[in-house]
């Protein structure tokens, strides 16, 4: 199959600068083999991307896709009764069919936000590595462990559950731990051990509010920085949730390991945890990334406005209209979350020999005038739709229209599935 997608507003690098061009791109199968100006002869689509930005598809590196059904619960509490008093509770009743059910919801508010590669922990992980599969979607997702769920039996299933995927075109597994603050020690040495060599990636909450934190300090004198860094945690990529709870010493400790800090700015202000030093790691030459955290913490995946706000939390932050710039956050929002993953070869730009995960917007009325395209996107673009939407080759949008399910279905699964988890929850 040979697409060409014609005549887009193209966003990408030339020279370490982000440049906008209209050119074309055009797809072999699943890979870009030319950009420019091509002629139309020879290929079995045309995808028209007049009047379109056209992006290389960002990546949410931190989501927990299934808590969409859990949207709107525990308003206005902190992170630990959030979890223990609101969630938890909820997320014991749910079977592996409802978290399936609402991937699938997730799934598609991500696609329209121009999300093509998620960085996700949950449990019931074949549950969404399915859910994923079936709609097209690209996903690290975490085989996650807590203290209480650690036996030889879920080791054994997580290292089986990596061979299984090892070979897919869209899925990865990674190494899951929930939280570095209250996981016992041997048990993290324990994993770290078993899990080497098997998989590249260890996802994990660290810092992510100051109960969190001193937590760490009580047992052991240090920040979950200086904590983390006591383990082992060389032969992985460090996919590490949140990083709010890092000072300038820590930020300094993090130069040139393979540690990622994901800042998740909504996440992080709506449950009042504070803001992470993105400007700094950056400063630092440290490749931070950004993800949407849960819809019961956010309480969207709205990608663009997860982007936008974490540019002005910077700002905040710094006192310094110069933090938080839009090309950096872009960069956070694609290439480092695939350098992260260990796939900057792969995705997380348009570059001919990538695989094709591209995203256009229409360029409506909040993107006009187009004195700065880019800052546009990230500033104005919040309540754009992707036009289109391919991953791996696939179409998964094609002019505004979901080719991969029915839209209406799968709100109504999602409908009848949350009426039904809730009626369990009441009954106790
Ligand atoms: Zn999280």
């Amino acid at each position: 199959m040979k697409t060409l997608i014609k005549n887009g507003h193209v966003i990408r690098k030339t020279n370490s600068e982000y440049v906008v061009e209209i050119l074309d791109i055009a797809i072999e199968e699943n890979t870009i083999n030319d950009i420019g100006k091509i002629e139309e002869k020879g290929f079995d689509r045309i995808i028209d991307a007049t009047n379109q930005v056209v992006i290389p598809g960002m990546i949410n590196m931190h989501t927990h896709i299934p808590m969409k059904v859990l949207q709107g619960i525990g308003e206005g509490v902190r992170l630990d009764s959030w979890l223990k008093d609101h969630i938890w509770p909820i997320e014991g009743k749910m079977s592996e069919e409802d978290v399936y059910i609402a991937a699938k919801m997730a799934v598609i508010e991500l696609l329209y936000s121009g999300v093509t590669c998620i960085n996700e922990m949950y449990f019931s992980i074949e549950s969404i590595a399915k859910a994923l599969t079936e709609m097209g979607m690209r996903g690290m997702l975490s085989y996650v462990f807590f203290d209480f769920n650690i036996s030889d039996e879920t080791v054994d299933e997580g290292k089986k559950i990596i061979e299984k995927y090892r070979n897919s075109e869209l899925i990865d597994i990674s190494l899951g731990v929930h939280q570095l603050c209250d996981m016992k020690r041997e048990n993290l040495e324990y994993l770290l051990k078993e899990f080497k060599g098997l998989t590249e990636c260890l996802h994990i909450h660290v810092g992510e509010s100051r109960e969190n934190a001193e937590i760490i300090k009580e047992k052991s004198g240090k920040t979950p920085c200086e904590y983390l860094l006591t383990y082992d945690i060389e032969p992985y990529n460090v996919l590490a949730a949140h990083c709010v709870e890092f000072n300038s010493s820590d930020v300094d400790l993090l130069k040139e390991k393979r540690i990622y800090p994901i800042n998740n700015p909504i996440s992080n202000a709506k449950l009042a945890n504070g803001i992470s030093p993105v400007d700094e790691f950056i400063d630092k030459g440290i490749k931070a990334c950004i993800g949407t955290d849960g819809s019961a913490s956010n309480n969207s995946l709205n990608f663009l406005e997860e982007i936008k706000f974490g540019t002005m939390m910077q700002k905040v932050k710094y006192d310094n209209p110069m933090s938080g710039q839009p090309s950096v956050f872009f960069d956070i929002a694609t290439i480092n979350g695939a350098i992260a993953l260990n796939k900057e070869r792969e995705i997380g730009s348009i570059e001919i020999g990538k695989k094709a995960d591209i995203v256009t917007f229409p360029i409506d009325h909040t993107m006009l005038p187009m004195h700065n395209v880019l800052s546009n996107l990230i500033y104005a673009g919040s309540s754009l739709r992707a036009a289109n939407v391919m991953i791996n080759g696939q179409m998964l949008i094609t002019d505004g229209e979901l080719g991969i399910c029915d839209i209406d279905v799968v709100t109504e699964e999602f409908n009848k599935m949350t009426e039904k988890l809730m009626m369990k929850v009441k009954e106790g």
